[in-house]
């Protein structure tokens, strides 16, 4: 029989987001086969890799993920389920999550709070407002508040840190989680001191180039990720992430953020499907895919084992049984919405975010029976990462 070279599909686009071609992907320019069968066994392989090693070149990785079918999927999910139930089991933990400010001195270009939305109604909550929201949460089994907001200046290091105390003295058996952007390093020194516990930090793109389409010149990926090895120096729990169908994201780019995130070797990895909002420049944008950023998911689990995966609220925006679907891709944190229901919809990142309904603190119970419908539990405890129990 004639060998072959087996000619992989993959959509191309230019720097601009501009599709350029269907193209071959580079191992089918050197390594041949007899059949596509034969290729996907070759994909398996990787996916085996990945699971005995963590990691892969970046061309590999670039070939697991313009190569994924519907059989890799799950494949890969299969080998995510295993991994995540060996060091979880069937658990689910939850984080309530408290966006107290949407005030941000920023600019990125893909975020509806940011300074240039004159449209947006900003807000801030009292110190009193949050712990009502973490009292609140307490009463209906949340042991981690997620305090989340803009790079709000009002709060400074003596505000955040006192907020912080206050949460961890009035609910000293809870996690206090932050995300409230760059600071420096005695900052994250101070705030760590007052009792933070976790800090989560999405780099957005590890890809320099992709970054800088992303993001005004104030902000630079060299400062996002000195402030991440700053969190993990530290001792915070640190969480990364990025969003999957940014804006001229590539396979490259996303591979550039597999290997930083191997390199990092963060506590906990948030990703969703990029959605756009319509006082951006990204106002036109395509929303990321749902598909790709489960695949992610199920990859991600395989890298990091003991990894905590949120199934994030922009995967629930996008598909009704996103929430779902994470978890069964290798997720394992649901983080519902504890913020004030007058605020909710002022804290929008993106369209259409959903923030009630299952979305939401108070409706806990009916998202322990969606997960319970697919074999998983919530657990009300802490759920920090297993090595910093
Ligand atoms: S993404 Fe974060 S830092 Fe950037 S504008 Fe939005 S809230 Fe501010």
């Amino acid at each position: 029989m004639a060998i072959q070279p087996v000619i992989i599909p993959v959509k191309s686009y230019d720097s601009n987001a501009n599709f350029i071609s269907n193209r071959s992907i580079p191992a089918a320019q050197t390594i041949y086969f007899d059949s596509c069968f034969r290729y996907t066994v070759f994909m398996k392989e990787f996916i085996d890799t990945l699971l005995k090693e963590h990691t892969l070149s970046r061309e590999n990785f670039i070939r697991l993920i313009d190569a994924r079918t519907p059989e890799l999927s799950a494949y890969l999910f299969e080998k995510a389920d295993a991994v995540r139930k060996k060091h979880f089991g069937n658990s689910v933990y939850i984080r309530g999550l408290i966006e107290f400010t949407n005030y941000c001195v920023n600019d990125c270009y893909y975020c509806g709070i940011r300074r240039s939305n004159r449209e947006a109604s900003r807000y801030r909550l009292s110190k009193e407002a949050v712990l009502s929201c973490c009292e609140e949460g307490y009463a209906l089994g949340f042991r981690t508040f997620v305090l989340q907001g803009g790079e709000d200046r009002r709060y400074s290091d003596e505000t955040l840190s006192d907020l912080i105390a206050s949460i961890k003295s009035r609910f000293p058996d809870c996690a206090v989680t932050l995300s409230v952007g760059e600071r420096s390093y005695d900052s994250y020194q101070s705030l760590f001191e007052a009792g933070a516990d976790r800090y989560l930090l999405r780099h957005e793109t590890a890809d320099e180039a992709h970054y800088k389409k992303l993001h005004p010149a104030s902000l630079s990926l060299e400062n996002r990720k000195q402030c991440l090895w700053n969190l993990k120096e530290i001792g915070y729990q640190t969480g990364c992430g990025f969003m999957v169908g940014s804006p001229c994201q590539r396979t490259e780019s996303i591979a550039e953020d597999l290997l930083f995130i191997h390199e990092l070797q963060p506590e906990m990895v948030g990703i969703g499907p990029f959605i756009p909002h319509h006082d951006t420049p990204f106002k036109d944008f395509p929303k990321g895919s749902v598909e790709l950023t489960l695949y992610l998911i199920g990859i991600l689990r395989l890298m990091l084992p003991k990894c905590l995966i949120p199934a994030t609220t922009a995967l629930g925006t996008l598909d009704p049984e996103g929430r779902e679907k994470g978890i069964l891709a290798g997720a394992n944190v649901c983080m519902p919405n504890l913020s004030p229901i007058s605020v909710r919809k002022k804290y929008l990142l993106y369209d259409n975010k959903i923030c009630t309904g299952d979305e939401s603190a108070e409706h806990l119970k009916s998202l322990s029976k969606r997960m319970a419908k697919i074999g998983f539990q919530i657990i009300k405890s802490r759920g920090d990462h297993p090595d910093k129990i």
